[in-house]
């Protein structure tokens, strides 16, 4: 009854009882991260038997799986633009939308050379990270303001980047010295902080200082284009990964901190995910 193949419909159907829609391919990440079989070597060796140290440890992970952990907690990475973020409790989990944040600032920053970049609360700091590695001439700051966070982001950026300057940050209250930047990305909390009881009950397990974004969701979109304008370039771009619904209000109030060539990017549902403008004073 231990042989791998047994195990895993054993496994694959306690995760869809707890409601795991993915539960088969979740269970390969974690049968590779906990006892080191990959879903080549399961397919491969179906009869292999699993000992009695590693049932203990996949089964205690799925406990705390069906407890509602979210699986990249308990594998401790999770991919973003192709490679691998640390990531665990008290740092949002890098979600695939945040790829078309970057994806555009790569596009817009194309033809600037050593482009000088700061990423807002930048929690794992997959948005900064990754322009760092697409662009290996650029000058990356990550900023973030909550130290669990900041331990993440500081392992990611010792593996994947090591230039990155970090900075422990408030960014609604300091530009922490900073200027002549070309471009200010940030995917900050944008959650209207009724609706975080009803995320689903892994992002509820997400720190909610990464979610919360105040009464109405906009508190950063608010803040931090009138506060970081002054640490832009002119004509240096400002790039927010939004909700779903807050393409026209995230639009308006970048046009009334002065920005300009403003435009809102769908993401793979067609949702508007990010907004864009250029720092032209008087324009
Ligand atoms: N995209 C995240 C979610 O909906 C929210 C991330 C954020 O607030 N920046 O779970």
């Amino acid at each position: 009854m231990n042989a791998v193949k047994d195990c895993y419909l054993r496994w694959r159907l306690r995760l869809q009882q707890a409601e795991i829609s993915a539960a088969g391919f979740e269970l390969d990440l974690l049968l590779e991260a906990f006892v080191g079989i990959s879903k080549a070597q399961r397919l491969s060796y179906p009869e292999q038997l699993l000992g009695q140290d590693e049932m203990a440890r996949i089964e205690a992970a799925l406990s705390r799986r069906e407890a509602g952990e979210p699986l990249q907690y308990l594998l401790g990475w999770w991919e973003f633009y192709g490679r691998r973020f640390a990531v665990g409790p008290g740092v949002l989990i890098p979600r695939a939308d945040t790829e078309i944040l970057v994806e555009q600032a790569l596009a817009e920053l194309a033809n600037t050379p050593s482009p000088k970049v700061a990423d807002l609360c930048a929690g794992s700091g997959c948005v900064g990270i990754t322009v760092a590695c697409e662009r290996p001439d650029a000058q990356i700051v990550l900023l973030e303001l909550s130290p669990q966070a900041a331990a993440y982001c500081n392992k990611n950026s010792k593996a994947l980047a090591p230039r990155c300057r970090f900075l422990q940050a408030d960014v609604l209250r300091t530009t922490a010295g900073l200027t002549g930047l070309d471009a200010v990305l940030s995917n900050p909390p944008y959650i209207p902080s009724e609706g975080i009881s009803g995320l689903q009950r892994e992002v509820r397990q997400e720190p909610a200082m990464a979610l919360d974004g105040s009464a109405d969701g906009l508190r950063f979109y608010r803040g931090i284009p009138l506060l970081w304008r002054k640490a832009l370039k002119p004509g240096g771009l400002l790039g927010f990964e939004i909700g779903f619904d807050q393409g026209q209000a995230v639009r308006d109030l970048l046009a009334d901190a002065g920005f300009s060539d403003i435009r809102v990017v769908k993401d793979y549902s067609g949702n508007d995910r990010v907004v864009l403008g250029r720092n032209h004073m008087g324009r």
